[in-house]
């Protein structure tokens, strides 16, 4: 059992955009010393005893920080209840029960190279392509506040947000998202999977990664200025986050672009050169493999694509 948590740190607010998802706004006891104390697209740890089963401990999980290292009062997270948890002391149902005013842990140090500096460099002029499901928008979100806090009138016609989910209601900060669009050139598109049950959605239908497949692709291009076979790593970086299907389903069709995701095994289990740039970067917010390398009837195909799509690179100009 995990040992009992201090808590230090109060919900400041909580914002519930429907049932199942939350935007919390949490503040420690401490402001922590060194501002900013973190990089958009860094996560920190949330945590709680479980007072109503003392006997299930404590618990304590990562969670990306939606909002901006130069914002100053509550650090701001984006959170799913989880249906179908996998642990008997699921921290999303003790976060639920929270109000304002209630205390918790926080764990105000941050985490994680899914920045833009630790990937690709903050001067790197290729479009940032970031694809996210549901909750995993969250450090995106940080990324494009932190530029207009920076500069309220930044130009970031360079960022391009394709965030999915189930339902509109799920696409949270869309507003925000949207005076972005109008006013600082962000370019962002919102992709619910179930549009039968929002006749009113006037927006792209399916998974957010199907933004890739085929024709669909082809589309994405045009949306972004691009020519005709434009969408390649010459021109675009990747960054994925969420579960283990929007991150699969991203980056297989993209092999035959020559996307290259940063993760060395898979790497390796594809045949990418040592000397040939990461494109894909990725936050995962599940366990599963993203792509099972033990199995040669899963790799061997996506070999092939990635061999074919690394010939295709070549040619790029
Ligand atoms: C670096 C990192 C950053 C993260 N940031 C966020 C965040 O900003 N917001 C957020 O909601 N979650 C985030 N997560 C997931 C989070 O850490 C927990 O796994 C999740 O909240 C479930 O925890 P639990 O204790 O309630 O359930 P557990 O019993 O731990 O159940 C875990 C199960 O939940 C699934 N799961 C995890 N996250 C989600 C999700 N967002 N939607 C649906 N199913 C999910 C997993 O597949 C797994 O089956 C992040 C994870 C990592 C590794």
């Amino acid at each position: 059992m995990a040992k009992a948590l201090e808590y230090n740190a109060t919900v400041t607010e909580r914002i519930d955009l429907t049932d199942a998802l939350t935007v919390f706004r949490i503040t420690p006891d401490k402001a922590p010393e060194q501002k900013p104390w973190f990089v958009p697209g860094q996560y920190c740890v949330l945590g709680m005893n479980n007072e109503a089963v003392p006997a299930l401990g404590s618990v304590r999980r990562s969670m990306s920080i939606a909002s901006a290292p130069e914002d100053d009062g509550p650090v701001e997270f984006y959170i799913r209840w989880v249906a179908k948890p996998e642990s008997e002391n699921p921290l999303t149902h003790l976060l639920w029960k929270l109000k304002t005013g209630d205390r918790m842990y926080m764990r105000a140090v941050a985490a994680g190279v899914f920045t833009v500096k630790d990937t690709i460099g903050n001067d790197d002029p290729r479009l940032r392509i970031m694809v996210a499901a549901g909750t995993g928008s969250a450090p995106f979100v940080s990324m494009v506040r932190s530029e207009l806090r920076r500069n309220p009138n930044a130009d970031l016609s360079r960022w391009v947000l394709l965030h999915g989910a189930s339902y509109p209601a799920d696409l949270g900060y869309r507003d925000e998202l949207a005076r972005m669009v109008e006013v600082n050139k962000l370019k962002y598109w919102g992709t619910v999977s179930r549009p039968k049950e929002a006749p009113e959605w006037r927006g792209d239908a399916g998974r957010v990664e199907s933004f890739f497949e085929g024709a669909r692709l082809d589309d994405l291009e045009k949306r972004l200025g691009l020519a005709p076979g434009g969408f390649h790593p010459k021109s675009c970086v990747i960054f994925i986050c969420g579960l283990t299907g929007t991150i699969t389903g991203t980056i297989t069709p993209l092999f035959d672009r020559g996307f290259v995701p940063d993760f060395k095994r898979i790497r390796e289990a594809l045949g990418v050169p040592a000397d040939i740039k990461d494109s894909v970067f990725y936050e995962q917010y599940d366990t599963e493999p993203v792509i099972n390398i033990k199995d040669p009837s899963v790799v061997e195909p996506l070999k092939e694509r990635m061999q074919a799509g690394l010939a295709r690179l070549a040619t790029y100009e």
